[in-house]
């Protein structure tokens, strides 16, 4: 029997139904509803785009970008979590878990077309939210999030970038941040900043929206990195940039909860697409695994195959239980601290668990496992990453083993 190719994607039958009714039924109607909808969007628009993204090196031609753009704000998959008011959908933290679920199944960021944007927006004054967030969440504008800089990644602190105050109301922004993602397309930057006032020589941890046009913004380095995603990650510079106190976005002094905030929306959201790639592995593996035969049996049938598999399918299994417990204990408005632990566990639990599927994957898919045709292939190079930005895995672990101590052991598990 011939097997057929690898990079071969079947959706389910139109009308199906996508979730199981095993699934659905611990979810509400609007939430299975929501997660059909972006699954069909996922197998419709994505998944045919993937091959041309990974053999053009990542970028889409700007018709197809349209196209996905279009495509999601007629879906109404835009904005996560932003309010209705400010051009969201106001989803619960459970819908927009099962929506970044279903992006997860899709490779090269091809999800990333979709208008969105950092959820420290919430903070910002009414004007900030006209000027920046409501035109990203129709789709016009990018915007990007620069703390890291180099020689303060996994401990931010470290971080020299400064905003001086001059005058009242004025401010002047030096520094450098590395590794900004949408930074080569954004049309605002927001950066963590030492805010500082020549009264006290108090330095603040302070968010700054910065016009990525400003004088003074300049980017100096987009190197190459593993995956072929639709935008970089350029080091950018800021030398003498002039701001004023209406680009603070929260307060003065206030970055470092909303950087909590968004740690946990970031490693929440990355646990989800881990989940999401791990049910595409995993319908991969076990579709090519029963169709091809070796040896005189099909591949699933020699248990050197299959249980990489089923591990697999336990690693997904918990994964995914872990990481929508997160989601439900932050809708029901559970302590920010532990809610925060908690991200930090299937954060790292999730990106962990996808590592290693996707890594048996490519076995079970033997040589074709290392062609770029193969979604396999892409997910583990693409999948790496997720073990290292918003915070290593070391760093998550820190986080965890911060709250077994201060919450205990129970808290935590139970
Ligand atoms: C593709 C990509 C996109 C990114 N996008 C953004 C972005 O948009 N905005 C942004 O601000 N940043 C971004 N980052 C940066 C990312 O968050 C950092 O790379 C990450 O936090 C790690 O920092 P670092 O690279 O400086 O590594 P380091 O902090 O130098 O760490 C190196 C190694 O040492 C380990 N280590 C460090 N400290 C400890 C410790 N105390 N205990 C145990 N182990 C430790 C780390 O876990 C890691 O394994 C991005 C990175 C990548 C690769």
């Amino acid at each position: 029997m011939s097997a057929p190719h690898p990079a071969g994607h079947r959706p389910p039958p139109a009308g199906s139904g996508w979730l199981p009714p095993s699934a659905a039924r611990s979810l509400a109607a609007a939430d299975v509803e929501l997660a059909e909808r972006a699954a069909a969007f996922v197998d419709d628009v994505l998944i045919p785009l993937e091959l041309a993204a990974e053999l053009a090196g990542g970028g889409l031609a700007p018709a197809d970008q349209d196209r996905i753009r279009r495509a999601a704000l007629d879906a109404g998959l835009h904005g996560g979590r932003h309010t209705r008011a400010d051009g969201g959908n106001g989803w619960t933290t459970v819908q927009w878990f099962l929506v970044e679920e279903q992006f997860g199944r899709s490779t090269n960021g091809l999800s990333w077309y979709v208008p969105n944007a950092y959820n420290v927006w919430k903070a910002a004054s009414p004007a900030l939210v006209e000027r920046w967030l409501r035109p990203a969440l129709r789709g016009e504008l990018h915007d990007a999030y620069a703390v890291t800089e180099a020689e303060a990644g996994s401990d931010p602190s470290g971080m020299t970038t400064l905003a001086r105050r001059v005058s009242p109301g004025r401010w002047v922004l030096d520094g450098e941040k590395w590794f900004v993602t949408f930074g080569s397309v954004a049309a605002v930057i927001v950066v963590m900043a030492y805010a500082m006032d020549a009264a006290d020589g108090v330095r603040r941890p302070t968010l700054f929206a910065v016009p990525a046009d400003a004088p003074g913004v300049q980017i100096v380095d987009d190197p190459p990195f593993t995956h072929a995603y639709p935008h970089g990650h350029p080091t950018i510079r800021f030398t003498g940039v002039e701001l004023a106190d209406a680009d603070v976005i929260g307060e003065v002094g206030g970055a470092d909860v909303l950087q909590r905030r968004w740690f946990v929306e970031e490693r929440l959201g990355i646990a989800a697409h881990c989940c999401g790639a791990m049910l595409r592995l995993l319908e991969d593996g076990v579709q090519w695994a029963t169709a091809r035969s070796q040896g005189g049996a099909r591949l699933f049938d020699h248990q050197g195959v299959a249980f990489p598999l089923a591990d697999s399918a336990a690693d997904a299994a918990a994964a995914r239980l872990l990481a929508l417990d997160v989601a439900e204990r932050f809708d029901a408005g559970e302590d920010e601290k532990l809610v925060h632990g908690k991200a930090s566990m299937a954060k790292l639990f999730c990106s962990e668990a996808a590592g290693r599927c996707a890594d048996r994957v490519v076995q079970v898919f033997g040589g074709r496992g290392y062609l770029r045709s193969t979604a396999a292939e892409r997910l583990w190079r693409e999948l790496r990453v997720d073990r290292i930005w918003e915070g290593t895995s070391e760093v998550q672990r820190i986080v965890v083993a911060r709250s077994l101590e201060r919450r205990g052991v129970r808290t935590m598990l139970l």
